[in-house]
């Protein structure tokens, strides 16, 4: 038979096999949950022959039954700042780029919702790849797994502090898997992160925006990249399905759920998105919702016509938000040199042709 991979159960999925397959009273079951979950999830065990704390009769039934397999690293680089990427291999194949970003006192990783990306915005390396699919919770969830393995991230050291949704792909159009990942990132006997802990970045898939309010409720970051329709759409074909002021109403929701500004994202693009004019409009838009702004170095990759405004102008244009009261801070890129800063990551990944006779 088959064995069934431990990754593919979702907190409450657990529950009804341990109970169906397994055969375990009601009453323990919360019990024996826990226990799976914690070994894997925060001691990082996978060996079910270590998990001492069930029965052996039971440990050698539930080893026939299911699998902890992880999909494989088929590629690490690692940049001049401590920036590491690993390139994930699934097991149908696909891949995709998952980015590890150390600092001071925390460190961040980036994970990839899906394998490519439908959204094509200009600036960006991962739009020139078409969608291959939408990542299963599981995929998700073990790109943390395997970054937590290579640099031995068990207990309650949490050397990853940060967990953001910035990778590849669009979250908010891989709702339902990307929210289940979300609740396992959560869950206090799962990988236990507070929701201050884990930002989801969208393009503003604005009628998503409500929902993943009231059952995501992480920090929220909108890739706005400019302060007009005009621009960008230029820049963002997304933005003609969804305008600038529907991303407002729905970022207005959104804080007043969660309670926390919602970061906005704003590459910096010479000579498109980076004057004064801008900037002033950009203020204006910020006096509308609880927000402030990341400004962010663009990162060029072969073949992209956009060059990056030059430090000197993105500290002009920081401090005319700054000065209007609002927040604005530079973001550093990391992981340059190995092609793993926003934006950059792309994978051989392709759509498997269907072929009809
Ligand atoms: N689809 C989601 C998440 C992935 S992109 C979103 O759009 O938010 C993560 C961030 O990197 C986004 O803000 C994106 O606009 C930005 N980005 C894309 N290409 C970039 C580049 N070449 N340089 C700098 N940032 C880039």
């Amino acid at each position: 038979m088959l064995k069934k991979n431990f990754f593919e159960f979702n907190f409450e999925g657990l529950k009804n096999f341990l109970i169906k397959d397994l055969g375990i009273e009601e009453k323990k079951v919360s019990m024996r949950r826990k226990q799976i979950w914690q070994s894997v999830y925060q001691k990082g065990s996978f060996e079910i022959k270590n998990l001492t704390t069930f029965p052996l009769e039971l440990r050698d039934k539930l080893n026939s039954l299911i699998s902890l397999q992880r999909p494989k690293i088929i590629n690490t680089q690692t940049s001049s700042d401590g920036t590491i990427k690993w390139l994930i291999k699934f097991f149908d194949g696909n891949e995709v780029e998952c980015v590890y970003i150390p600092e001071k006192t925390r460190a961040t990783l980036c994970i990839s919702s899906q394998v490519g990306c439908t959204l094509n915005c200009r600036f960006c390396h991962t739009g020139t790849q078409r969608l291959v699919k939408n990542l299963s919770f599981a995929e998700i969830i073990n790109q943390v797994i395997i970054a937590k393995e290579q640099i031995n991230d068990w207990d309650e050291q949490k050397k990853i502090s940060n967990i953001v949704l910035m990778g590849m792909g669009e979250p908010f159009y891989n709702y339902d898997n990307v929210k289940t990942a979300v609740e396992i990132l959560k869950n206090k006997e799962g990988l236990n992160y507070g929701p201050k802990k884990i930002t989801v970045s969208t393009a503003g898939i604005a009628n998503r925006i409500p929902e993943a309010a009231n059952e995501i409720g992480t920090y929220l970051a909108l890739s706005l990249h400019a302060p007009t329709d005009d621009i960008r759409e230029m820049i963002m074909p997304i933005n003609k399905k969804f305008k600038i002021k529907d991303l407002i109403e729905q970022c207005k929701y959104y804080s007043s759920v969660v309670k926390e500004k919602i970061t906005l994202e704003y590459v910096m693009l010479r000579d498109i998105n980076d004057s004064v004019e801008c900037a002033n409009q950009l203020v204006k838009l910020m006096a509308q919702f609880s927000c402030k702004v990341n400004l962010i170095e663009f990162n060029p990759w072969p073949g992209v016509q956009y060059l990056p405004t030059e430090r000197s102008e993105m500290e002009k244009f920081g401090k005319i938000i700054q000065d209007s009261g609002y927040i604005a801070t530079i973001r550093r890129s990391r992981g340059q040199d190995i092609f793993g800063a926003c934006g950059q990551l792309r994978t051989e990944s392709e759509k498997k042709k269907i072929y009809k006779n």
